[in-house]
């Protein structure tokens, strides 16, 4: 990664289309508001082309200076790609997210679920209001690893095939073990939970087999594992008792639309995308056509995504400020939900994106 002064950060912005325009210009306005509160390290922000809806005016869904500029900056901020009707000449979606995972080999989607005061109670038990657990993702191969590669065979069978490489295994089982003691010290305790279908498929004991010896690697943290249907009751009954959760790439995309439903929704959803030398961050929501253009998406997925990536910048360069500017947005989305008198209309409230994003940005914390 380029890196001319130490003082700035380059930050590719890929708003892409439907509501990923919206959330994005909103995010950016409260990362430059926040930035102007600190004397910390200052992001360009540049944005690109992409999408569905490029796509469909040039014939191109990711084109090579987007994908130049995703590679050589510091970190990449995304809003959602894909439109109605927009399709390649085979039928399948221009879908660049899947695109930009494989080509800058983001192995590990990182999603959070938080429940914290102003989000809807969506469990009637108590506990719910502790609900803080992360997902991981594995997402370079898994299932998706038939994207491109299915194939239907005389017009009467069809075949997809999933790829679990032990490679591909340990790297995001690390990566979920080093998350899981991060966050010990935050919580005291630390579990990961493989979730698997080991008990019908040979790629899965595979994969339980290889998280098993990459456990034992992680002495401070402990470990359990869970089949994936278990697994999708639990997340339900008792989510509560959930830590760190580390699965295959389809049973991942499945789960964690389930566990933005604990939240009330999408719109509070965050997501990190992230291998060995990039990071993209982006709602784990869609473009959601119903609601584009109306002014109704709640931006905080957004934001907590944009929170995500400063924590991240300031981990890998060593840039505390960074962390505190994380905080402050977070803490300032808090304090706008906990009062609620701007409540998003996600939640039955009346502030669209644009009245949500300017009582974020005057709830940030003026030194
Ligand atoms: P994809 O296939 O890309 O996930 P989708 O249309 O199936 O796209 P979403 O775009 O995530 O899924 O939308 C699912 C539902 O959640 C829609 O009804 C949409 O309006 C709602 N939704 C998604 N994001 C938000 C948001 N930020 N604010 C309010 N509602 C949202």
């Amino acid at each position: 990664m380029s890196q001319t002064d130490s003082s700035k950060f380059e930050i590719a912005v890929l708003p892409g289309d439907g509501i990923g325009v919206e959330v994005m210009e909103a995010c950016v306005a409260l990362l430059e508001a926040a930035q102007k509160l600190d004397k910390g390290p200052l992001l360009k922000m540049t944005s690109y082309d992409a999408g569905a809806q490029h796509y469909a005016k040039t014939g191109e869904a990711l084109p090579a200076r987007t994908l130049d500029a995703a590679r050589s900056a510091h970190a990449v901020l995304f809003g959602a790609m894909g439109w109605p009707n927009v399709r390649y000449p085979d039928g399948t979606e221009p879908i660049p997210q899947l695109d930009l995972r494989m080509e800058l080999d983001l192995f590990a989607g990182v999603r959070p679920i938080r429940w914290f005061p102003g989000l809807p109670k969506v469990l009637a038990n108590e506990q719910a209001s502790s609900i803080d657990f992360v997902l991981v993702r594995e997402q370079t191969e898994g299932l998706f690893y038939a994207r491109g590669r299915g194939k239907v065979i005389d017009d009467s069978e069809a075949y997809d095939t999933m790829q679990i490489t032990r490679r591909g295994t340990e790297r995001v089982t690390r990566f979920a073990f080093e998350l899981a003691k991060q966050r010990k010290a935050r919580r005291g305790e630390a579990r990961v939970t493989c979730v698997d279908k080991a008990n019908v498929f040979t790629s899965m004991a595979f994969f339980r087999n290889v998280f098993n010896d990459v456990a034992r690697e992680f002495e401070s943290v402990s470990f359990d594992h869970a089949y994936v249907d278990a697994l999708a009751l639990t997340m339900v009954a008792k989510p509560w008792n959930l830590d760190v959760l580390v699965t295959e790439n389809m049973f991942g995309d499945i789960l964690s639309d389930l566990a933005a439903g604990l939240i009330g929704g999408m719109g509070m959803a965050p997501s990190a995308d992230i291998g060995d030398a990039h990071a993209l961050f982006q709602p784990a929501h869609g473009t959601a056509p119903d609601i584009a253009g109306q002014d109704k998406a709640n931006p905080g997925a957004m934001f907590l995504s944009g929170a995500m990536m400063l924590d991240w910048l300031a981990q890998r360069h060593d840039e505390p400020t960074l962390a505190t500017r994380a905080r402050n947005i977070e803490q300032a989305l808090q304090r706008v939900l906990a009062y609620g008198e701007v409540r998003p209309m996600e939640y039955g409230g009346r502030a669209g994106t644009k009245a949500m994003t300017e009582a974020v940005i005057a709830a940030l914390p003026n030194p």
